[in-house]
């Protein structure tokens, strides 16, 4: 028998996702419905320019007081913290799916804004002729998730064999890429002999490459572009030789967010037991949003990020120190060989 403690019933209980497609009549009704007194409302980059008639439609389809989080979103794990929206319980956050695993702090409507765009017979067709390997994982940004059933099938129609991953409790969906966390990929690894990620930008076939020893191919599906294969052998002789820089860094950073979805102190308190043991000096230093400049003026030879993985994969050459992963510190101290390469996947 469950003791008081265990049973789920008794828990508190705790904000919901609820999820939608797109903005339209059914998320109104169901704002509507939870008659909420004020609504934050959280827009990605690319919607900032129509982020105010978005309140204004927000605010007429609701009849509810709507404000803005201005600040810059980082990505998934980044809502609305309480101090930035006091009075709103609820947020509207667009553009992205819920992490499973991040616990909200209001119940959350989260708009995935899925793109019905995108042939899967004219995308499988430039698949194959631009030479992708028969034995393929799919990984889709969440606007182009819905392409992933259809193009699969179209795929195997021309002979390829498609795998979808599952991942772990960071993501959502099958074939979901998520910045920090590429598990679905990785569960279907050995099953293939490359990757497809079907999206736009470089930020995800980066990840992917950094996380999955096969070659990653990327396919804008609006515009049905194949990019060349992402030379994956060049990413990690850069990211090494930036570890072998500091092999004999002494005093070290260590860098923690207070972001919920990025708080990883256990880690960090790891990290420096790890540093200490091998002789190093390791000093815990704490932010919500990191700016280099922060970073300017310390005695530290040397820092490694616990936060978002992707702020020393992309933009180490912003900080004036050395700026590693998790993984890539162990092997800087020694306690992990520099090959195989291991990306941050923040679980
Ligand atoms: S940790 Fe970074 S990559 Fe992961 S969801 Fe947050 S912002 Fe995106």
């Amino acid at each position: 028998m469950p003791s008081p403690s265990s049973d789920p019933s008794l828990e508190p209980s705790r904000p919901r996702a609820i999820v939608f497609p797109t903005i339209g009549p059914k998320l109104f009704a169901e704002l509507r419905a939870a008659h909420p007194s004020r609504i934050v409302l959280q827009v990605p980059a690319g919607l900032v320019r129509n982020s105010h008639e978005l309140v204004a439609r927000l605010r007429e389809e609701t009849g509810v007081p709507v404000v803005l989080a201005a600040r810059a979103c980082f990505g998934a794990c980044d809502l609305p913290s309480r101090d930035e929206a006091p009075r709103a319980d609820v947020a509207v956050v667009l553009g992205h799916a819920p992490i499973p695993n991040v616990p909200l702090v209001r119940p959350t409507y989260f708009v995935e804004m899925r793109e019905s765009g995108g042939d899967p017979e004219a995308l499988a067709a430039t698949v194959v002729e631009g030479g992708v390997p028969k034995r393929l994982g799919l990984v889709v940004s969440i606007q182009h998730l819905d392409l992933v059933e259809p193009l699969r099938e179209a795929l195997a129609r021309r002979g390829y064999e498609v795998r979808v991953g599952t991942g772990d409790r960071r993501l959502a969906y099958p074939g979901q890429a998520l910045g920090c966390n590429y598990t679905g990929a990785e569960a279907v690894e050995a099953e293939v002999d490359a990757f497809l990620f079907v999206g736009t930008g470089r930020f995800h076939p980066l990840g992917l490459a950094l996380a999955v020893a096969r070659p990653v191919w990327s396919l804008d599906p609006l515009q049905n572009v194949l990019e060349p294969a992402i030379d994956r052998a060049n990413l990690i002789r850069r990211r090494q030789l930036l570890v072998a820089s500091v092999r004999d860094a002494r005093r070290w950073g260590i860098l923690v967010s207070t972001f919920v979805g990025q708080d990883r102190t256990p880690m960090a308190l790891t990290l420096q037991e790890r540093a200490r043991s091998r002789g190093r000096e390791a000093e815990i230093l704490t932010f919500d949003r990191l700016d280099p400049r922060d970073l300017e003026g310390r005695g530290l030879d040397a820092y490694v990020n616990t936060a978002c993985p992707r702020i020393a994969l992309d933009d180490s050459p912003n900080y004036p120190k050395p700026l590693l992963t998790p993984p890539e510190f162990l092997m800087a101290i020694g306690d992990l060989p520099l090959m195989p390469y291991r990306f941050d996947t923040y679980h």
